[in-house]
């Protein structure tokens, strides 16, 4: 057998050998590609999942941005991402999520004018603003910052849907960033835009329906205050009416009977006609009051019949008649002053005085002393009657303190326990007020109430 061989030339071998390692070099090379592709490409798939589950997660708005600016940087390695939203009707971009080298919300870019700095600029001109050379970039205004902190690249996307204007999404990398993450970073863009329309939807529809609610528990409350008010109105016009037939009737009787001799029928007689009288006066006050309330209710200014006025002695008149209700309080009325002239609507202020003296009468069921105090305040160039009427009764409630001038307003303690319309104290803060003067009250349950009237006086 004859063995064959092929004599095969040293530089032939030396060719093979170094093709082989060309060879065996590109493979290397390929593989690293097709790794790093491979890499490149998990990177952004992991991009896009964590953006998707950030957007459906039940977060406030915010949250949620923070948490796709922090997938940005997760995923794409890069220097910080952020996210704006627009305020259409300021014009005004909100940072709402800052991951990475800066996480502050605050700062100098926490609100971006539309059309003002590079992010601005892209959310008017709806474009997103590419580059891997940041260096140089004349939107990137400050250099300094850029080249100390080795900023290689920036990409800021609109947030657009359907044409409609929702935000910037940016990030600054200190590595070039490929063609294929910008694809991926524009597609993140879009789902981002998705997710905010839906969220401000949400937000739309929850404050909706807030309202809706609201709006709702105010007019049943409303209607509630309504319907206590017209029947506590119908129960006040009664009971004094009540009162007049029945002492009508009395006197009619005796009269009938000829009961009119001696000292003793005059006596009942004229009892009978005080009560009559008495009544007839709570039934015209409430009704001066009604009428006052529904002109001021329909925005209308109350017609005054000013004139000049002893305030002195209209506080005394007004607590004599109050007195006269009354057999367990005690009314005291302190003053130093003979006479105090004030320029006011007589009927209205002595209305006034006699709803808020007899607030105090009927707000202290046990009893007590009421003291009326009158005093001169001068204040710079203005003078002013000073007025406090303080009861030892059953208080205001802390919680209901800041709304009692409100109409039909009517405080815990005293719904359903003691009777009352709830419209005295909102005619008293109108009446005065519309004198120029004010009207305050402090109030402590359980313990008593102070009310103190300011009017400008005569020196
Ligand atoms: P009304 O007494 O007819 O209910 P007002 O407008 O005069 O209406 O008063 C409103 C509410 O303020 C009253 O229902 C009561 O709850 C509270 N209030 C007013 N004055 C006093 C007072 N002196 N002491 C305690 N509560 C008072």
């Amino acid at each position: 057998m004859t063995e064959y061989s092929e004599r095969i030339p040293a530089h032939q071998h030396e060719e093979e050998n170094q093709l082989h390692d060309l060879q065996l070099d590109a493979v290397q090379v390929i593989t690293t590609s097709v790794q790093d592709d491979l890499e490149a490409r998990t990177r952004l798939v992991d991009l896009i999942v964590a953006v998707s589950d950030a957007l459906i997660w039940k977060g406030t708005l915010p949250a949620i941005l923070q948490r796709c600016c922090e997938a940005l940087v997760e995923t794409l390695g890069v220097a910080f991402a952020r996210i704006w939203t627009l305020n259409e009707q300021e014009q005004m971009l909100y940072l709402q999520g800052s991951a990475g080298l800066y996480t502050h919300l605050d700062g100098s870019h926490s609100r971006v004018p539309m059309g003002h700095f590079k992010i601005g600029l892209i959310a008017t001109e709806r474009l997103p603003h590419l580059t891997n050379a940041v260096i140089g970039d004349p939107r990137v205004s400050d250099q300094e910052w850029a080249k100390r902190e080795g900023m290689v690249s920036f990409a800021g996307y609109p947030l657009l849907i359907e044409g409609r204007m929702m935000g910037v999404m940016a990030v600054f990398a200190r590595h070039p960033l490929s063609s294929m993450t910008l694809d991926t970073m524009r597609a993140a863009a879009k789902a981002i835009a998705l997710g905010i329309d839906h969220k401000q939807i949400e937000q739309e529809r929850e404050h909706l329906l807030l309202t809706t609610q609201q709006a709702r528990e105010q007019a049943e409350d409303a209607l509630a205050a309504r319907n206590a008010f017209l029947s506590s109105v119908t129960h006040d016009l009664k009971t004094p009416l009540t009162s007049i037939k029945g002492n009508a009737q009395m006197l009619q009787m005796r009269v009938q009977r000829g009961a009119l001799s001696s000292p003793e029928d005059i006596a009942r007689l004229q009892q009978g006609l005080t009560t009559i009288e008495t009544s007839v006066n709570k039934m015209r006050t409430m009704i001066d009051d009604l009428l006052d309330l529904a002109q001021l209710q329909a925005g209308q200014k109350l017609t005054f019949d000013t004139g000049e006025e002893n305030f002195v002695a209209l506080v005394q008149r007004v607590v004599q008649e109050q007195q006269a209700t009354t057999t367990r309080h005690q009314l005291v009325f302190k003053t130093s002053i003979s006479e105090l002239l004030v320029s006011i609507d007589a009927t209205r202020l002595e209305r006034v005085l006699g709803n808020l003296l007899n607030n105090a009468i009927k707000y202290s069921p046990v009893g007590g002393e009421v003291t009326i105090s009158l005093s001169q305040e001068q204040r710079e160039t203005s003078n002013w009657a000073v007025l406090e009427l303080q009861d030892q009764g059953i208080g205001i409630p802390a919680e209901d303190l800041p709304h009692i001038f409100e109409p039909f307003r009517r405080a815990d303690n005293s719904k359903g326990k003691i009777q009352g319309t709830g419209i005295g104290l909102t005619s008293a803060a109108q009446i005065i007020e519309q004198h120029a003067g004010t009207v305050t009250v402090k109030s402590e349950e359980g313990v008593g109430t102070l009310f103190t009237i300011r009017l400008p006086s005569r020196l």
